[in-house]
Formats: C-alpha cells, sequence, structure tokens
C-alpha cells in the first residue's frame, strides 16, 4: 500500500471557513451594545491570535479566559486553539479559591479577564504561580480599582494587530480546551477535548439537532442565543456549531431576565439552550406576559425538565426540547426528539416524550448497567448506571489518573447517573447515583417525585432529598417554594394527595409517597443554576 500524503487534520479553524464564504456579511450582536459581521470577525480572530502571538503565546500555552457571554468570548473560542494554545473557559461561579485552584492546576499561561470579575481574581492574584500577563477586558471606560497589574486591554490588543494569521496544520488530537466541574465534593476536576472531539461533536449536535426532517429543532436560518455560559462546556459547544454555519447570534452578557427577553423580541432569537432554572426565573417574571415567544425554541439540559415547568413554558408558547449530557461528554449525549409516529398522539402523551431524557444522537452508545456491569434489558422499567461511548468524550480528568480510570471503567464512561431506556430508545435518567434516595432497600428517583410536585397549581418549585431513617435507612421529603399567590396558604394535605393519586393510579410505590412536605423560600442553587443536593441535604439533615 502506497501512503497518500494527503492529509486533513480535524481542526477548529476548519469549522471556521465555511462562514465567511457563505455568510459574511450575516451579523453577530452582543447586548444592546455592539454588532458586527462576520467578516469583522473572522479579521479579529486573526487579529487576537496575532495580538496574543505578540504576548508571547505559543502552541501548547494556556489562555484562560473570564468573561460573560460574548462576541469576545467568542473570538477566544477560535483565536486560541487555532493558534495550538489551549482554551480554559474558567469557572468564574466556583469560589475564589477554588478559581485559583483551577488556574494553577491548568497552568494556565495568560488571562483574559472582565473587568466586572476583576474582584474574583483580586483576592487570589499573589497566589497565581505560572500567569505571566493578565488583560483586562473592558466593560466599560472606568477603570477597575484594582492592585492587578494589566499587560493591556483587550480591544488595543486585537485592534492594534495584524488583521491575517496563517493559522497552521497539527495533530487533530492535540489539546483545544479544558474547563473545571463544579467540584461540589472535592477539588474541582478538569475535563478537555481536543480538536478532532470539537470537530466531531459539532456535526454530531447538528446531526442531532436538525437531521430529523419533521423534527428540525435547529437550521442555520435560526438566531441564536445561548443561555447555558460559555464557560461551561463550551456553552453546549453551541457557539462552534452556528458560527460554522454562519447564522445570526446574539451574545448576552451576563444573565438578567429584562435583558434576555428584550434580545428575545428585538433580535429576534429563534434558539436557545438553558437550564431548567432559567425558563424557569423567566415563565415567572411578570413581563413574559407582554411578549410573543412563539417562535423562540429552547433545549433544555443539564437537569431534568420538570413536566410542570414544561407545560408552563408551552402555556406561555415557548417550545422546549430536552438533551442530556455532563461536562465529561462535551456535552450532547441525547435529545428528546418525537419520532415520526409519536406525531399524533396527543399533546399529553408528547410531553411524556419531550420530558424523557431523549433518544442517543448519532455516534453516541448509550447502555444501561447493572452493578455487576451487565446491560440491563430496555423496558423503560429497569434502571442502572447509564454509560456511554462516543468519540468526543473526555479521554479523563486532566492530571489525575485514579479518577480517569474510574470514569472510564470497562472502556466506557460512567456518567454517574441513574436511569433507563424503554422499548422506544429513548433514555429516561431517574437520578444520580449520588442523589437516589434509599428506602427500605428500594430506590426512589428524587427526580420522580420532583416532578409529580411539579405539577400542582401551586407548585413553583420543588427538591427532593432523602434524610436518614433509623428503619428505613432514608425516607423521601420534598421541599416546596409555592408560587407568590400561594405563599402562607397551608397545601400540605393538598400536595401530599397528588403523590398518593399517583400511587393511586399505580405511578408511584408506597414507599415513595414523601413522609413531609416543607415549605421553603428558596431552594439551594449551584453555580450553574442546578438544585444543590449536598447543601439541601446539609440544611436538611
Ligand atoms: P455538574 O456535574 O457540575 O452539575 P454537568 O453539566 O456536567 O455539571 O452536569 C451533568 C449532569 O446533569 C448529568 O450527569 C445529569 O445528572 C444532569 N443532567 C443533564 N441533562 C439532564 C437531563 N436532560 N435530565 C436529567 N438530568 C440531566
Amino acid at each position: 500500500q502506497t501512503e497518500s500524503a494527503y492529509s486533513y487534520p480535524l481542526l477548529i479553524k476548519n469549522l471556521l471557513t465555511n462562514s465567511l464564504v457563505r455568510s459574511p456579511d450575516q451579523e453577530i450582536i452582543y447586548r444592546d451594545e455592539m454588532r458586527y459581521t462576520y467578516r469583522d470577525f473572522h479579521r479579529r480572530v486573526a487579529q487576537l491570535a496575532n495580538g496574543l502571538k505578540g504576548l508571547g503565546v505559543k502552541q501548547g500555552d494556556t489562555v484562560a479566559v473570564m468573561d460573560y457571554d460574548s462576541h469576545r468570548y467568542l473570538e477566544c473560542y477560535f483565536a486560541v486553539p487555532m493558534m495550538g494554545a489551549v482554551l480554559h473557559t474558567v469557572h468564574i461561579r466556583l469560589s475564589p479559591e477554588q478559581i485559583l485552584y483551577t488556574i494553577n492546576h491548568a497552568e494556565d499561561d495568560v488571562i483574559l479577564v472582565n473587568s466586572e470579575l476583576v474582584p474574583l481574581l483580586e483576592p487570589i492574584y499573589n497566589k497565581i504561580k505560572t500567569v505571566k500577563k493578565i488583560i483586562l477586558i473592558k466593560e466599560t471606560d472606568e477603570a477597575p480599582k484594582t492592585a492587578i497589574k494589566f499587560e493591556t486591554d483587550y480591544e488595543t490588543l486585537v485592534s492594534g494587530s495584524k488583521q491575517t494569521y496563517d493559522f497552521p496544520d497539527f495533530d487533530e488530537n492535540a489539546r483545544a480546551t479544558t474547563f473545571y466541574t463544579s467540584g461540589t465534593t472535592g477539588d474541582p476536576k478538569g475535563v478537555y477535548f481536543s480538536h478532532r472531539q470539537i470537530v466531531m461533536h459539532t456535526f454530531g449536535l447538528m446531526t442531532g439537532l436538525c437531521a430529523y426532517h419533521s423534527q428540525a429543532i435547529m437550521t442555520s436560518k435560526d438566531v441564536y442565543m445561548p443561555l447555558t455560559p460559555m464557560f461551561h462546556v463550551h456553552a453546549w459547544g453551541m457557539p462552534y456549531l452556528f458560527t460554522m454555519l454562519g447564522a445570526r447570534q446574539v451574545y448576552p452578557g451576563r444573565y438578567e431576565p429584562a435583558m434576555i427577553l428584550k434580545l428575545v423580541v428585538t433580535e429576534k432569537v429563534t434558539f436557545s439552550h438553558c437550564v431548567p432554572t432559567i425558563i424557569h426565573m423567566l415563565v415567572n417574571s411578570p413581563v413574559i406576559k407582554t411578549v410573543d415567544l412563539s417562535t423562540w425554541k429552547v433545549v433544555i439540559g443539564g437537569s431534568a425538565l420538570p413536566r410542570g415547568l414544561c407545560e408552563a413554558a408551552m402555556g406561555a408558547k415557548i417550545n422546549l426540547y430536552s438533551a442530556y449530557g455532563m461536562s465529561e461528554t462535551c456535552p450532547l449525549l441525547t435529545v428528546a426528539h418525537i419520532k415520526p409516529h409519536m406525531e399524533s398522539w396527543d399533546e399529553d402523551r408528547q410531553i411524556d416524550i419531550r420530558c424523557k431524557t431523549g433518544l442517543p444522537i448519532p455516534l453516541v452508545d448509550i447502555e444501561i448497567i447493572d452493578p455487576m456491569g451487565d446491560p440491563v434489558a430496555h423496558d423503560g422499567v429497569q434502571t442502572g448506571e447509564v454509560v456511554a461511548r462516543s468519540p468526543w468524550l473526555t479521554q479523563g480528568y486532566l492530571k489525575n489518573p485514579e479518577k480517569s480510570e474510574e470514569l472510564w471503567q470497562g472502556g466506557w464512561l460512567h456518567t454517574g447517573d441513574v436511569g433507563n431506556i424503554d422499548t422506544e430508545g429513548y433514555l429516561k435518567i431517574t437520578d444520580r447515583v449520588k442523589d437516589v434516595i434509599k428506602t427500605g432497600g428500594e430506590w426512589v428517583s428524587s427526580l420522580e417525585l420532583e416532578d409529580i410536585a411539579s405539577r400542582h397549581p401551586a407548585v413553583s418549585e420543588a427538591a427532593a432529598i432523602g434524610i436518614a431513617d433509623e428503619k428505613w435507612g432514608e425516607r423521601p421529603i420534598v421541599l416546596i417554594v409555592l408560587k407568590e399567590i400561594y405563599k402562607g396558604k397551608d397545601l400540605e394535605a393538598e400536595i401530599k394527595q397528588a403523590f398518593i393519586d399517583q400511587h393511586d393510579q399505580g405511578n408511584l410505590p408506597k414507599y415513595g409517597i414523601p413522609d413531609k412536605i416543607i415549605f421553603v423560600d428558596a431552594i439551594a442553587k449551584t453555580g450553574v443554576g442546578k438544585l444543590d443536593k449536598k447543601v439541601i441535604r446539609g440544611q436538611y439533615k
């Protein structure tokens, strides 16, 4: 066999090329503050790379970004990996001590920091080990009061640099990005993705979201706005997808409900993605009644979509789809498409499907395994741990061989989630392994209890946890935040009845009926807006 001289490595730079051909004049928008075209974007990506190179950044270096969702972040998504450096998207909702840990652990060389986030860096500045240069991203003209010495500011760096850059070819397996999981237990863990993985994931995402014609959730005609932060799993990889497609994109900066809704309306945003908490916040905002959201499609993930919330959002005419993935999986694994033969089903049955975790997208294999590691039947009943294989899953945790080995036991990535697969092939996550309520040797799904509670008209939010019980090991309790107009009413018996009704209808075992309903003003959330079960368990133990 003769070896061909031809090779086409799957590099992030190749995702970018096409947009200039297809839609050079299409716009990229930042809040109500600025807009420019893809032509400008391509030029600025080259300028940023030249600017970073001028500061000494070379292949293999790590460039950290601390910013809100912006056009600048998008420029970094491309320029940094395209020059062969690694982009560290810093998790800005961690504590300063944890942020310090991630910066030192990733061995960042340069940090780009938004002026509003300088206070996060201030207390840890002296303990940062490997960083040589810090660049200020000015959000306003006002200079931040700080002892930090900035090398330059972002706009000066970009505008003062050469407008073309010859982005090199290199091994597609080179590391492109890294970021850290929330680390609710122990230190945050770093995951990392190669150019090849990000390219493959971008195509996986596209197939998963738009290849099923009658169910195409997105196309290049959509106007995209992220609502999961760009520091978290590359905003689910969507900015890479929409940039590849040359679609119109809107970046909302810091998340504020009024600004988000304003942008959705004025910029005619048609596609977003977020955790259920954000939709919950919007559905409960008074502004929602005054705007037409019927053309807005939102992919929900990061936590289960409670049925009550799905119904409320659909009441507000928002089209919700659920999807599933995690930091370790780049993230997309499944999307809850409705199969063609289900399109004639009534809305109620369709909502059942919409609230499932979904069907694996192409190139994703999902299995449910029992404690012995053997796959269980796909009957919608038998549960076990969800494991996955796909070309875009992290190879392991950065500089942590022990945890990496645990993650990849038996050649499958262990998600730490519990779920089942039904006869149609739909995955349903019923819990996280560590959140399952274990009572009298049986498992109760905390998500199922939350789902039942969420369907009561008075309930705004719910969280189910197990609390220690001498006889049963654990017993379920449910915390509930009531909607404003129901606050102060005694609804314990009524809500408990909702669980009993589900039991009577055969949907909930007797031992799953919660012992207690506790009404609270707020429920603890993690930095990315998910229920923080660990904190909640601590509060109610
Ligand atoms: P963190 O671990 O910090 O919460 P991730 O974004 O990695 O951050 O969270 C991934 C987890 O979120 C999954 O393991 C799963 O438990 C949960 N999750 C994500 N999407 C869904 C979904 N559609 N339904 C239920 N749980 C989900």
